[in-house]
């Protein structure tokens, strides 16, 4: 087979996957993201770290939410399910029903009313989800979305389902078979916990495996409005405005603390606004454009460098977990407004300084 010819990632990865003879493939070609070295940002940051990134976003639906969503629409099928289900910030609920429109099944949304970012709305609404907005946050949903589950034979699709976190794992499998080991350090934003979980999971398992020898160090960081894990305590009213992690009690609260002490990692809390200015810094100096939750990653391993953390010649790899386009709202926001000028070469070239 030629290399680069795309297989269906839960073919690709198979072998380390819960896939049966008879599992379908449900599939839209995710995976195989970009792990792209960023020279000029490692040089801003620190003389130690080479930075990567692994850019989520350039996965069907613009979130790493495909790698698990095309293990668990599989499996539902396989199982007979009719229905999905899921509560979402916004990037699971545009997966589950772009998914589950490739499946023929029927697919429920709950969103937090007014805190889901308009693009991943739109997906969800496009692919042909009920869409359904509550009066609550995201954890409210996902008591919802329990409850429902609970009494109804209907699928749920949110990474409480051990098929997602068994899907994500292949973002570590990539990260290896690309560098050919695992990364020192590896970074990456918390919300639900989902995904550190499966990263430590995916690593765990390639190291099994003995595709690595080594297992690198958990950096996960959460959203100062919205640290549970770094409290110590649910937050009852989560606020950031990277929505994505905007939650105050994860599901995989107790498994990010054991990928952190297991690997020798930590998980902190980086500002709003040290969010925005790395993902500005991201899209102005390297052209890759995440959306705010994504940046969390890469605002903490500056935080970190600044507080010199990092004292051996190390690379670390920033999970970018969804596409910068998915809230264009927010960019617009924190950007200088752009120049209205009269339709004339002169008034254009004046701008720009050129006379
Ligand atoms: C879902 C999501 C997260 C958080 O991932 P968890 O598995 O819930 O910790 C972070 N960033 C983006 C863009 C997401 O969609």
């Amino acid at each position: 087979m030629s290399r680069f010819k795309r297989m269906p990632l839960i073919e690709r990865y198979r072998e380390y996957l819960p896939m049966d003879e008879n599992t379908p493939v449900v599939s839209l070609y995710e995976g195989y993201t970009p792990l792209v070295k960023l020279p000029r940002l490692s040089a801003k940051i620190s003389d130690k770290l080479t930075v990567y990134v692994k850019f989520e976003g350039m996965n069907p639906t613009g979130s790493f939410k495909d790698r698990g969503m095309t293990m668990a629409i599989s499996k539902a099928v396989e199982a007979g399910s009719k229905a999905t289900i899921c509560a979402s910030t916004g990037n699971t609920a545009a997966s589950a029903a772009a998914y589950s429109a490739r499946a023929g099944l029927v697919c429920a949304v709950i969103l937090p009313k007014g805190e889901v970012a308009l693009g991943k709305v739109s997906q969800s609404m496009m692919h042909g989800a009920k869409v359904i907005a509550i009066d609550g946050n995201f954890d409210d949903a996902l008591n919802i979305v329990k409850g429902i589950t609970e009494n109804y034979p209907i699928t749920l699709v949110n990474s409480l389902n051990p098929f997602r976190i068994e899907g994500q794992k292949t973002g570590a499998f990539e990260i290896c078979d690309d560098l050919g080991h695992a990364p020192v350090y590896h970074a990456i934003p918390v919300g639900n916990a989902g995904n550190i979980t499966a990263y430590w999971a995916g690593y765990k398992a390639y190291k099994e495996a003995g595709k690595i020898d080594a297992l690198p160090k958990m950096l996960g960081f959460q959203a100062a409005g919205s640290a549970p894990i770094v409290e110590g305590h649910p937050i009852e009213f989560p606020e950031t405005i990277a929505t994505a992690i905007r939650i105050g009690n994860p599901a995989s609260w107790k498994r990010a603390e054991a990928a952190r002490d297991e690997s020798g990692g930590l998980i902190e809390k980086v500002t709003d606004e040290e969010i925005t200015e790395a993902q500005k810094l991201l899209a102005a100096t390297e052209g890759v454009f995440c959306e705010p939750a994504s940046a969390a990653s890469v605002a903490g391993v500056i935080k970190k460098a600044k507080e010199g953390f990092f004292t051996e010649k190390s690379d670390v790899v920033c999970i970018l977990t969804g596409h910068g386009l998915k809230d264009p709202q927010r960019a617009i926001k924190i950007c200088d407004p752009f120049i209205e000028l009269p339709n004339s070469i002169d008034a254009v070239a004046e701008e720009m300084g050129l006379k």
